[in-house]
């Protein structure tokens, strides 16, 4: 057996369960296009998330690429550099142009006091990232998009089930977008969606996923195809009966880590979410700044251990090859700081705490 530790583990229901769910697929032979697995998953998350309309995609990625398209958004995009490549590539494969924002450092989110700089009159949203599952400052960032007239979409990837003040994290901005990648910590193997309070904007977000099509005899929009199939969707069934069950686990390994790595020179564990904001015990980044490893030594001692952290997310969206030339890392100081010392340990709901006692034992020898 493999004895290595990654830096997660997906979440899967019991074989059994997950058999059980797919055994009607083989009657109805429905096995995609808004099946009957497809509007149950779609209820139950809005319910979940607390969020008023809900659109599935076959992944997080595609669904962030329709919230783009589906305003007609054009010229400058303000967003930051310290995210997954999906944010900054969904931006600029829409045609529009990216422009970095600095990020807090305490919570990597966007530095909302930095925000209003950076807006011209060719700025037609803001994109923002719930990094790690840390929340932006959703107030300041309605503010802010209020007075300029800008979009919020929010790359909600990592804020599954997140509420602030009692709200569900969906509730904020324009649109959100939630990925079900079989890496988070709710999945349906590969999926996503988008969560938007206006009731007007589902023709078109449902329309774009499935070629433009709006009726029997009408494309309407120059759509693509980002539907997600029965299986996926009844995986989601399955894992969303257990999914608090998981992030209770979750939340007992994200302890551990804090006893043991708490208060030590040079290494900082992320602050206790604000107040009135949960935890979905997502992921664990760890700062080493001044600590006697440097975070690449670190991620060295581990491999040698057979344990992979991660270093996410580094480099910068910004600093990408393919990006090369167009954009200056050095306007996003803190972005690019965090991004040299940050290293994500291995987190899972099954993850074993004599497992996080290793790791830690590793990191503090
Ligand atoms: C996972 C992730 C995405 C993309 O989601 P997929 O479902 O993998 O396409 C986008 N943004 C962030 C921050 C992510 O972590």
């Amino acid at each position: 057996m493999d004895q290595s530790i990654q830096v997660t583990r997906p979440s899967m229901p019991e074989f059994t369960e997950y058999i059980e769910e797919i055994k009607d697929l083989w009657d109805s032979r429905w096995l995609t296009n808004n099946g009957k697995k497809h509007r149950q998953l779609e209820n139950k998350l809005a319910e979940y998330l607390g969020a008023p309309f809900v659109t599935l995609f076959a992944n997080g990625h595609s669904a962030l690429e329709c919230a783009i398209e589906v305003f007609d958004l054009a010229g400058e995009v303000i967003t930051t550099p310290f995210t997954f490549a999906s944010t900054t590539h969904a931006i600029v494969r829409n045609g529009l142009e990216p422009v970095f924002c600095d990020i807090n450092p305490d919570d990597y989110t966007i530095d909302t006091e930095k925000i209003e700089k950076l807006i011209s009159d060719k700025t037609s949203a803001i994109i923002p990232v719930h990094v790690y599952g840390n929340i932006c400052n959703v107030y300041e960032i309605e503010r802010i998009a209020g007075k300029y007239n800008l979009k919020v979409i929010y790359d909600s990837a990592h804020a599954f089930g997140v509420t602030v003040n009692g709200v569900g994290v969906a509730n904020f901005g324009d649109i959100s977008m939630f990925s079900f990648h079989a890496t988070k910590v709710f999945n349906t193997i590969e999926g996503g969606a988008l969560t938007y309070r206006n009731e007007n904007l589902a023709k078109k977000i449902n329309a774009l996923k499935n070629f433009g099509i709006t009726g029997q005899d009408s494309v309407e929009y120059i759509g693509y195809n980002a539907k997600m199939n029965e299986f996926q969707a009844a995986m989601g069934i399955c894992n969303l009966r257990h999914v608090q069950e998981q992030i209770q686990k979750r939340k007992a390994v994200v302890e551990r880590y804090r006893e043991r790595l708490n208060g030590i020179r040079g290494i900082t564990i992320p602050t206790e979410p604000q107040k009135g904001i949960t935890s979905n015990y997502a992921y664990f980044p760890v700062v080493f700044d001044g600590y006697k490893y440097s975070r690449d030594e670190v991620v060295y001692r581990l491999r040698q251990q057979n344990i992979y952290a991660r270093k996410y997310f580094y480099p910068l969206t910004s600093s990408f090859q393919c990006y090369k030339g167009r954009f200056d890392d050095k306007t996003t100081p803190t972005a690019k700081y965090i991004a040299e010392k940050i290293l994500v340990l291995p987190l899972y709901a099954d993850l074993d705490l004599k497992d996080v006692d290793r790791i830690c034992d590793i990191i503090l020898k």
